[in-house]
């Protein structure tokens, strides 16, 4: 853990100029070519962080013609293995001696607590670049089994040049595995980072540079999803497509890749996920906790957070007061604080959806159990404190929907079986969880379970070791360790007549 500055130190920092605010193409920092700017707002408070080049097709053929001549010259994707590795392991030594600066820029731009800045997404940025990095020289082909008069090699090539197009919520940790992956395969990568976070990709880029990063191996093209996104989408000479975003959004990427050139795609998107609690739990306290900070951590902005407690009726009471009481320790505070568990919410726009998420909920007939109404710990930020509903319905828009803000909602079930069937009753399928003694019981279930990842007593434990992604609407392919590699590489088969 990184010792913190104290808030004032972060608000003054906060206040000079943002230092990095146009396109990072070849690496350089460059215009965009309409000249164009659009503000990026801090959320703490409503307030200009700072006014960023806004990129659109024009510039994202300048990234992607950049990206195709690096990764044609081989500059990268032909550099001795432990060369790459070793830029890599630099680049993400470089993210740990400018925690403080990448991690402000983070919390300005989407108005997380700067401690779960500092301490969680740059310290994962920094271990997720640094893992990938060290893949790269221990990664080996195959032989196959041929007959005896040939021989057959299997080889992972890198695809070429990779077009990554990431969301707000966790801007520098989704980044990173994807960045990290696609380039640990030896490819060429064009980032668009969200409209609302901006600012801590441009660092990146260039301490990747810093760090010896050929240039044009990798490009930041700020701007709007319909416009730069979608020209990333579209574009003839990208081979691939990761993108982290919505489902809404995500169908459009299938799209783009059927009306430009078939490219691969795959695609991290939405969850409702569910915490299945029954009543022979052993520890409703340790439940308890760990929904709580499942669901409301970063402002439930959080694609797998556990929105959806499915619990049976008989232990509902008493762990609905134990959410609340852990919910009374999380709540919104100023985001310079060091002891603020909770931030914002991203934005005008995403404060609004939610606060309408809420009424909508009470017009279903559902409760308001806590929480609800907009708090202001800062004059003129979004903040909406851990909120929690109860006799929620299945078929409830609330039940249903992604609401992407601190909501949890709370249905009743009878027995192990109907809550397996109202956790599984949607088009979603990133996560889920278990609560119970019996172990058989949670094997059972977690096989029957149609998400990505199953916790059983536990919430939201993961590791750049093990993959992360989603079943049904949730997306396909994965983030997160050597499966993630793979889906950044061809296979290319070499048959020798012997
Ligand atoms: P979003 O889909 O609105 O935007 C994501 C990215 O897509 C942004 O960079 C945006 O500019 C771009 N975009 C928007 N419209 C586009 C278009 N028409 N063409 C091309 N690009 C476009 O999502 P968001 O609001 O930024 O993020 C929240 C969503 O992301 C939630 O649904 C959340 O569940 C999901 N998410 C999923 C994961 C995961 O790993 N599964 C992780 C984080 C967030």
């Amino acid at each position: 853990m990184t010792n913190l500055l104290s808030r004032e130190e972060w608000t003054k920092r906060s206040s000079q100029k943002v230092s990095r605010t146009k396109l990072f193409i070849d690496g350089k920092f460059v215009d965009a070519a309409s000249g164009k700017t659009f503000e990026s707002i801090n959320p703490r408070d409503n307030t200009v962080a700072a006014n960023v080049a806004e990129g659109d097709s024009v510039d994202i053929d300048r990234a992607v013609a950049a990206a195709r001549k690096s990764f044609t010259s081989g500059v990268w994707s032909e550099m001795a293995p432990v060369d790459r590795k070793n830029i890599m392991l630099r680049w993400a030594q470089l993210l740990r001696d400018n925690v403080n600066e990448l991690a402000l820029l983070e919390t300005m731009d989407v108005g997380k607590p700067i401690g779960d800045s500092v301490n969680v997404d740059m310290a994962s940025a920094a271990s997720n670049l640094q893992w990938f990095a060290e893949t790269i020289d221990k990664m080996y082909g195959q032989i196959a089994p041929v007959p005896r008069d040939a021989l057959a090699l299997i080889e992972r090539e890198p695809l070429g040049v990779v077009g990554a197009v990431v969301p707000w919520n966790y801007p520098l940790i989704i980044s990173s595995w994807k960045v990290g992956a696609a380039l640990a395969a030896g490819n060429s990568v064009v980032l668009k980072p969200a409209e609302q976070s901006p600012l801590s990709a441009l660092f990146f880029a260039e301490l990747g540079v810093q760090a010896g990063l050929p240039e044009g191996v990798f490009n930041v093209v700020p701007g709007y999803g319909p416009t730069a996104g979608a020209a990333l989408g579209l574009h003839m000479d990208v081979d691939k497509l990761a993108f982290t975003g919505s489902t809404e959004v995500g169908r459009y990427f299938l799209k783009y890749a059927a009306e430009s050139n078939g490219k691969s795609v795959s695609l991290e998107l939405g969850g409702k996920t569910p915490q299945i609690v029954l009543s022979d739990c052993s520890d409703l306290d340790a439940a308890a906790s760990a929904i709580a900070w499942g669901v409301f951590y970063n402002s439930g902005q959080t694609c797998h957070a556990g929105t959806r407690l499915v619990v049976e009726k008989s232990v509902e009471d008493e762990l609905l007061e134990k959410i609340t009481k852990v919910g009374e320790t999380i709540q919104p505070g100023d985001p310079y604080d060091p002891k603020t568990a909770m931030g914002t919410i991203v934005d005008k726009t995403q404060f609004d959806r939610v606060l309408n998420y809420i009424d909508i909920g009470k017009q279903e007939g559902a409760k308001v159990f806590s929480g609800g109404n907009r708090v202001e710990p800062v004059k003129g930020g979004v903040f909406i404190p851990p909120t929690v509903f109860r006799d929620v319905k299945p078929g409830m828009r609330i039940e249903r929907e992604e609401i992407f803000g601190p909501v949890l909602v709370s249905v009743a079930v009878q027995s192990a079986d109907e809550a397996v069937h109202v956790a599984n009753d949607t088009q979603y399928g990133l996560a889920s969880s278990i609560w119970t003694r019996d172990i058989t019981k949670a094997h059972r279930i977690a096989r029957k379970l149609r998400t990505g990842t199953v916790w059983v007593n536990t919430f939201d434990k993961g590791s750049i070791t093990t993959p992360f992604g989603g079943f049904k609407q949730s997306g396909t392919g994965r983030d997160r360790s050597m499966y993630s590699i793979e889906g950044y590489t061809n296979l290319k088969t070499t048959w020798i007549q012997l």
